[in-house]
């Protein structure tokens, strides 16, 4: 089994229920193993400047997810662009890189696998080539894995967050800490 951490966030409908049933999704498919969800985090979106959106309803819902799984990595990401499909993400044809910053009823990024390193270009990077750079998904993580090491950048997830120069507002949520329970 490898471990793997993940990265999820929803900026549309009803976020909680997206982010609850993902996590259901995440707990019945075949080859994972649901550990443990962070807190939910009430996050400003990355894509706009700071102070951009003062209403909290357009913001993101983020947390981080630790599963052990069989899968590979590639095996995995196919696994969650299906589960993201299914519940509905709405991916706009437009360009490629508005849709990138498309508000996307669910998003589920892989940020660590193991000590893995994978890059094939445009489709799997793994750590996230980002995710150093994200208060969104640093403050969820160093929930869960504040001293797991990025294999690449040699700093655990906590001297990421602590050397972190991201302007955008991360506030936790009011949300039960077992949210994503019944
Ligand atoms: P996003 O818009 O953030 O969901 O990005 C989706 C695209 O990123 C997909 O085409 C994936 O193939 C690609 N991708 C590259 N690395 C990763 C990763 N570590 N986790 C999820 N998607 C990835």
């Amino acid at each position: 089994m490898a471990r793997v951490y993940l990265g999820l966030g929803s900026n549309l409908g009803d976020r909680l229920a997206l982010l609850r049933e993902a996590i259901a999704t995440l707990r019945r498919t075949a080859g994972i193993e649901f550990v443990d969800a962070s807190r939910l985090y009430e996050t400003e979106p990355w894509e706009s400047e700071p102070g951009q959106f003062p209403s909290r309803r357009d913001w993101y819902l983020n947390c981080a997810v630790v599963i052990e799984t069989t899968l590979s990595p590639h095996d995995l990401l196919e696994r969650l662009q299906q589960i993201e499909t299914r519940l509905g993400r709405e991916r706009p044809a437009v360009t490629p890189e508005a849709a990138r910053f498309a508000p996307r009823t669910l998003d589920i990024d892989i940020l660590f696998y193991e000590k893995r390193v994978i890059s094939v270009p445009d489709r799997l990077q793994i750590p996230h080539l980002l995710l150093h750079e994200r208060a969104f998904v640093l403050r969820p993580l160093a929930e869960l894995a504040p001293e797991l090491e990025h294999p690449t950048l040699y700093r655990t997830v906590r001297e990421l967050l602590e050397e972190l120069e991201d302007e955008h507002d991360v506030q936790r949520g009011d949300y039960p800490a077992r949210w994503f329970e019944d």
